[in-house]
């Protein structure tokens, strides 16, 4: 099962900043972790280095759409959606109608497609 690599990727602390969607389609076997091309997440901060909302990118390697989990930075709305994924990466929120941007840090899932002996 995929659940230890679950835990690794915890929000630790931020009860309130919860991003819960993605888990649950690797629960339910919607999404295949290991099948990821790409992933990112990133937390909103203010100008005190408050964290003020939250983002989660992920895409399937056979997928055309982007799997988008983000808590507002402005209003807090926690929502989710499927998009292109393109660069700049700017997600619109369902709540406030404002954008707000997700730089792209890092692929942190490797591809395991060769056998590793
Ligand atoms: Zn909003």
């Amino acid at each position: 099962m995929t659940e230890e690599l679950d835990d690794s990727e915890k929000v630790k602390g931020k009860e309130n900043l919860k991003l819960e969607k993605i888990d649950e389609l690797v629960k339910k076997g919607e999404l295949d972790p290991s099948n990821v091309k790409f992933t990112t997440w990133q937390d909103k901060k203010n100008d005190d280095g408050e964290i003020i909302g939250t983002a989660r990118v992920v895409q399937e390697e056979d997928e055309e759409l982007a799997k988008v989990e983000y808590i507002c930075p402005r209003c807090q709305k926690h929502g989710f959606k499927e998009t292109e994924y393109k660069r700049p990466f700017w997600v619109k929120c369902e709540g406030c109608e404002k954008s707000f941007s997700i730089p792209r840090l890092k692929d942190k899932v490797k591809k395991k497609k060769k056998p590793d002996v």
